[in-house]
């Protein structure tokens, strides 16, 4: 880790994956990863196990708060009036009847159900005002706490049972450990590894909590309880900070926190160019949830929804009609607004536990995606039909992953129809009628656009996984980190490529990867002729607010003289030189260290 010392205060520089600036106490996770409350579903004669887990789980916290309060000297007697309070709670109705209930009902392991009821609890008392109840789910969650620790055996500590707010200092985290984050409890976080579009940044960037990647040996460097300042739109971690670092870094919070509540308050307008061209800003979303946060940030529809997370954390696969369930709820809140579903984009690095292809040793290069699915036709299929049926609640898209070539898009489709007419059959209430796209991300489908063109109604290109094979760059390596540049010549050229054969053909072409996301690219994006980006929601309004600022017009100039580069340095230089200044100044405005 690249570093800088002055006096006690420590800076270490790693990669801006998510932007904002946190200050708090470091809260370092296991060295092997993290252990996560994970949900598994029981077969019915799994449960009594489960349950009698459960009472052992609770059996043994009692009987450490016994063995405390006989420890407790005179003097701190009120303090053993609390843990008998705790000790009441334990066999409380509220939890240890509802956990043993949800156990049963709903056929979960008994980590995920005390997780559940304890969130529910937490929520009704929220709503109290009064400060004795307030206190009382403290108690509560102290004595879950004690309880979970019991049931995962104790070493670990999950991240949904952390009860501070703390910044997550970890050598990874997994796509699956990540979306447990929850929001209220984590300020930030420092990983070891990753890079920018590595699945962890992504998730930092949808959750909008400050992240600062790859650093290498963050956690041995940081320990427990460190004050630690994590700025992550410049990519920087301060350890032990001065008093002077402390008050400039809080004044700079809040000066981002004042950008961001004031660029939101113009989200809701549309994008357009300063020459007249609307430009269409979606948001990518990995969970159900997120979807309000797509239309808070003035987002125009879905351009990517990332799937896979509903495979993650449990035994076996969704059935249609979890994931029909979960589908329509995003497409029935988008109303007249476009959701565009990807189909499963498992393995890769988003591995699901229970498919023992994982054991790949070159995961990115094998059996991941659409080449997974051909291979699976049942799974596939399950997850088709439920998209048809969602359709029939809004306006719904289908995407395929990386396609390769015109077999898999001709495969894939047919699975599609094989999936209609199977619905047709039983008679269920679909819409077939979708338009069908595929993500151009791997370099042989740019190469083969003018036939895969034929094959489709739209284009998504998908710079992460664009990059990382064309210029053979592990997008989650932090080695290869500053290689990784979606300004390399030789990815504007296939960009270029992509999207003048969609245009001439009069197929919709949008742009969902990270590239996207990132105001300085907008011109020459407008240049390429995309009308169409798709990006994490807390990044739309800075890029609505680009488009506002410039013309396509002077994007087709840029363009141009970008073609006729053929250093990535030189390129950057030209994109800076041209409009870096009027990014810091009318897009982000004056945010101290934020560009
Ligand atoms: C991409 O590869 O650019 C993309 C958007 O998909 P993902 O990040 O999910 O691989
Ligand atoms: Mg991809």
């Amino acid at each position: 880790m690249i570093s800088t010392e002055t006096g006690s205060e420590q800076r270490f520089y790693g990669i801006a994956a998510s932007p904002g600036i946190c200050i708090g106490k470091a809260y370092l996770v296991n060295r092997e990863g993290v252990q996560v409350v994970q949900k598994y579903e029981l077969s019915p004669d799994e449960i009594s196990h489960e349950t009698s887990r459960f009472r052992a789980a609770v059996k043994k916290a009692d009987d450490e708060l016994n063995a405390v309060i006989a420890n407790t000297s005179e003097e701190l007697k009120q303090n053993s009036a609390i843990l008998e309070a705790h000790k009441v709670l334990l066999k409380d109705k509220l939890l240890y009847g509802k956990v043993l209930s949800t156990i049963e009902s709903e056929q979960v392991n008994a980590e995920w159900a005390l997780k559940k009821v304890v969130t529910e609890i937490n929520a009704i008392f929220s709503r109290m005002t009064d400060a004795y109840f307030r206190e009382r789910a403290d108690d509560i969650n102290h004595v879950a706490d004690r309880i979970l620790r019991n049931l995962i055996g104790g070493q670990h500590k999950s991240i949904g049972t952390i009860d501070k707010r703390v910044i997550l200092v970890a050598r990874d985290l997994s796509p699956a450990d990540t979306s447990q984050i929850q929001l209220e409890r984590i300020k930030g976080f420092i990983t070891d590894k990753g890079g920018r579009t590595s699945h962890t940044s992504i998730i930092a960037r949808t959750l909008e909590i400050p992240a600062v990647l790859g650093l290498h040996d963050a956690t041995r460097n940081i320990r427990n309880d460190d004050i630690v300042i994590v700025d992550g739109t410049a990519g920087v971690v301060i350890v032990h900070p001065t008093e002077q670092t402390l008050l400039t870094y809080e004044e700079r919070r809040e000066h981002y926190e004042g950008y961001k509540a004031q660029i939101r308050r113009r989200s809701h307008l549309p994008a357009e160019t300063r020459d007249g061209v609307h430009v269409r800003i979606l948001g990518n979303i990995e969970l159900t949830e997120e979807v309000v946060s797509v239309l808070d940030h003035g987002g125009d529809g879905i351009g990517l929804y990332r799937t896979e997370f509903q495979y993650m954390n449990r035994k076996e696969f969704p059935d249609e009609f979890e994931l029909y369930d979960k589908y329509r709820d995003v497409v029935e809140v988008m109303g007249e607004k476009p959701v565009t579903i990807r189909t499963l984009d498992i393995n890769g690095d988003k591995a699901v536990a229970f498919t023992p292809e994982n054991h790949e040793s070159n995961p990115a290069l094998g059996l991941r995606a659409i080449r997974y699915c051909l291979k699976k036709p049942d799974i596939f299929k399950t997850q088709l039909r439920a998209i048809l049926r969602a359709a029939a609640h809004g306006n719904v898209r289908v995407l395929f992953p990386m396609i390769s070539g015109v077999e898999e898009i001709v495969a894939a489709r047919r699975l599609l129809d094989e999936a209609a007419l199977e619905l047709s059959r039983a008679d269920v209430p679909h819409n077939r009628d979708i338009p069908v796209g595929i993500m151009v991300e791997v370099p042989s489908a740019v190469i083969m656009a003018d036939a895969l063109v034929r094959q489709v109604d739209f284009f998504s290109i998908g710079t992460n996984d664009l990059i990382q094979y064309t210029m053979a760059i592990d997008r989650g390596n932090q080695n290869v980190a500053h290689l990784f540049h979606p300004l390399h010549p030789a990815l504007i050229r296939m960009v270029h490529r992509v999207t003048q054969i969609g245009l001439e053909a009069g197929i919709g072409v949008d742009m969902c990867g990270e590239m996207a996301a990132d105001p300085l690219h907008v011109p020459l994006l407008l240049g390429l002729g995309l009308t169409e980006l798709s990006m994490a929601p807390a990044s739309i309004p800075a890029i609505k607010r680009m488009v506002r600022l410039v013309s396509a017009a002077d994007g087709q100039a840029l363009l141009q003289d970008i073609l006729r580069l053929e250093k990535v340095r030189d390129v950057v230089h030209l994109v800076d030189e041209t409009y870096g200044q009027l990014v810091a100044q009318k897009v982000y405005g004056d945010m101290g260290s934020a560009r």
